[in-house]
């Protein structure tokens, strides 16, 4: 069939994390393709400095991933074979798998049962001789406790990568999230708040590791080589390292420049239909997640439920009721002690990471984004009183 689908809102299947992609980011994109210049160049550029002002820090550097900028900032770190970094048992798979590229080995932490996020005294009793960073992740968007987590760094010596893919406009004690470890890490992927098709962005205290990143994340060249197009005259460019193909290009940066303009207002929308789902659910059998702490703010990335023993059903037939009602859900996620290749490599147990296990057999998320109509919010609230047998 040919042309737009008459929209019809009780009926379509609402999608999980769908993007919102406006005309002025489609306008940018086309004028991208037409400037003849779709690689790494002005927008990207143009793309760094917004980023960089909206979230007041002087230092970034644009990669084609979070995942791209997790290794990244790792290796600037110094990580070498064998060296232990501390992470959350609750997160995606890629911060796990960013470790191992970088040639450390994973050693997750698990996770508080009110927060989500990491438990510094688990984190405490998991150090050894051989720890060099941790890196905490922003669950949800809601901001880690920082305060504990800088104290066993400094005591430990050890770096902190912060993990911001969930939490983009979070603040934590009036510090922009990212900026309180020595590099943060930020995902365009398609369901974030921010989206740019696939993309990332590190955040780095110092000048010289985003430099460092920026030369690794292009094959290695040396930074005078990457600006070697940029007006002064032609330069022969050197390989100062071994370095990879992780650079974000002007077509995904076209789309970022106006993503970026709007998330203010989306961050509002989200509070809104975050707020409308925590009063709907007050009196759910499920559990709720946590109201933003003092002093942060969140950036109410997701809104989980948990489908517990007190929940008429469980966790994969809510799953599956939801879905037949037309609602796309997600599982953020299963503890990242059960997935079978971390078992085989490490012999990891879920069992040893209790919160995180059981929190990872019981969360779901619900869709929460700025494209979501009222009706929409609405008849997802009604699903879940459906699925829930709420009357
Ligand atoms: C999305 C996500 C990533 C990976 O981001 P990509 O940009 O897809 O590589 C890493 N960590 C967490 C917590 C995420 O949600």
């Amino acid at each position: 069939m040919n042309g737009p689908q008459p929209k019809d809102e009780e009926n379509d299947f609402v999608v999980f994390g769908q993007p919102q992609i406006l005309d002025d980011e489609i306008e940018e994109v086309v004028a991208c393709l037409r400037s003849g210049w779709i690689g790494t160049g002005p927008r990207v550029a143009q793309f760094e400095r917004d980023f960089a002002a909206y979230k007041h820090v002087q230092h970034v550097a644009a990669v084609g991933s979070c995942s791209a900028a997790l290794q990244l900032s790792l290796l600037a770190a110094g990580i070498e074979p064998g060296d232990e970094v501390i992470t959350s048992a609750l997160t995606f798979c890629s911060t796990i798998n960013s470790i191992i590229h970088a040639g450390g080995l994973p050693v997750p932490a698990d996770i508080d049962a009110l927060t989500m996020n990491l438990d510094p005294g688990d984190v405490a009793s998991r150090i050894t001789a051989k720890t060099r960073a941790l890196v905490p992740v922003h669950f949800a968007g809601r901001p880690c406790d920082m305060d504990a987590l800088t104290a066993i760094a400094t005591r430990h010596h050890l770096c902190i990568v912060e993990d911001c893919a969930h939490a983009i406009d979070a603040e934590y004690h009036g510090r922009s999230i990212g900026s309180i470890g020595d590099f943060g890490c930020f995902s365009f992927y398609a369901t974030k708040n921010v989206t740019t098709g696939e993309g990332g962005m590190v955040m780095a205290r110092r000048k010289e590791d985003t430099r460092e990143v920026r030369t690794l994340a292009l094959h290695g060249l040396d930074a005078d080589a990457w600006q070697r197009f940029q007006g002064s005259g032609y330069k022969c460019y050197r390989a100062v390292r071994v370095g990879f193909k992780y650079n974000m290009t002007d077509l995904q940066a076209a789309l970022g420049i106006h993503q970026l303009r709007r998330l203010p207002a989306n961050q509002r929308r989200l509070q809104t239909i975050w707020s409308r789902y925590q009063e709907a659910f007050r009196s759910v059998p499920a559990g709720l997640p946590p109201e933003p702490g003092p002093d942060t703010r969140h950036s109410y990335h997701l809104f989980t439920l948990m489908i517990d023993e007190h929940s008429a059903i469980a966790r994969d037939e809510f799953l599956e009721a939801m879905t037949r009602l037309g609602i796309g859900v997600g599982v953020h996620y299963p503890s990242v002690a059960e997935h079978p290749v971390y078992q085989e490599r490490f012999g990891w147990r879920p069992e040893d990471w209790t919160v995180a296990h059981r929190v990872g057999r019981q969360t779901v998320s619900l869709p929460l984004s700025p494209k979501l109509t009222d009706a929409e919010v609405d008849r997802i609230v009604r699903a879940v009183y459906k699925v829930l047998r709420v009357t």
